[in-house]
Formats: C-alpha cells, sequence, structure tokens
C-alpha cells in the first residue's frame, strides 16, 4: 500500500472527496457504489459491483466467493461439465 500524498478533510456532513487522478485512473463514476471496510486503523473502500460477474445482469443477484453471480448464471453453470476447469476439486454452487 503506498500514500498517494494527498490530505482531505472532512466536512461538515463527514464527506470526503476523492481526488479526480484515483477516480479517473479507476473509473469511477457519480452513482458508483462502495462498500466501507475496515481494517486495524485503515478505512477502505471497495467498489461494489452490483451486477453479475459473467453477464452483467441484476436478476437474482448472489454473492458467491466475493463475486456477484445471477439466477440465469447460476443455472447455466449448475448444468455445466465444469469439472475440466476445476479439475478433481469438489465445487459448491450456490443454490439457484
Ligand atoms: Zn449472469
Amino acid at each position: 500500500m503506498r500514500s498517494t500524498g494527498v490530505v482531505r478533510q472532512l466536512d461538515e456532513l463527514g464527506r470526503l472527496v476523492l481526488p479526480s487522478e484515483l477516480r479517473h485512473a479507476r473509473r469511477w463514476e457519480k452513482g458508483d457504489a462502495f462498500e466501507v471496510l475496515v481494517q486495524g486503523d485503515l478505512i477502505i473502500l471497495r467498489k461494489c459491483e452490483l451486477t453479475c460477474v459473467f453477464c452483467g445482469g441484476t436478476h437474482e443477484l448472489v454473492e458467491f466467493t466475493g463475486k456477484r453471480v445471477c439466477g440465469n448464471c447460476r443455472s447455466t453453470l449448475a448444468s455445466a461439465d465444469v469439472t475440466a476447469a476445476v479439475g478433481d476439486s469438489h465445487v459448491d454452487l450456490p443454490a439457484v
């Protein structure tokens, strides 16, 4: 982790403005959602992907290993032969 060298002050409502260089580099835009994580004395922002990691859909989203998967993709994955992709490992897919 590195410092950006940027220091910002909270406003009266507890808001911070993220430096535009960071927002542009990460393609963060107005309306994007972020999860706020705490690790010791650090506060970490993680952009929430509120769409299916495979198709971009938003129907019946379920989080699976930190990624959101929609109902249609879960059904497709459940019926697909994924043993070639994961070897002999057993994978429990989230219920459809
Ligand atoms: Zn999907």
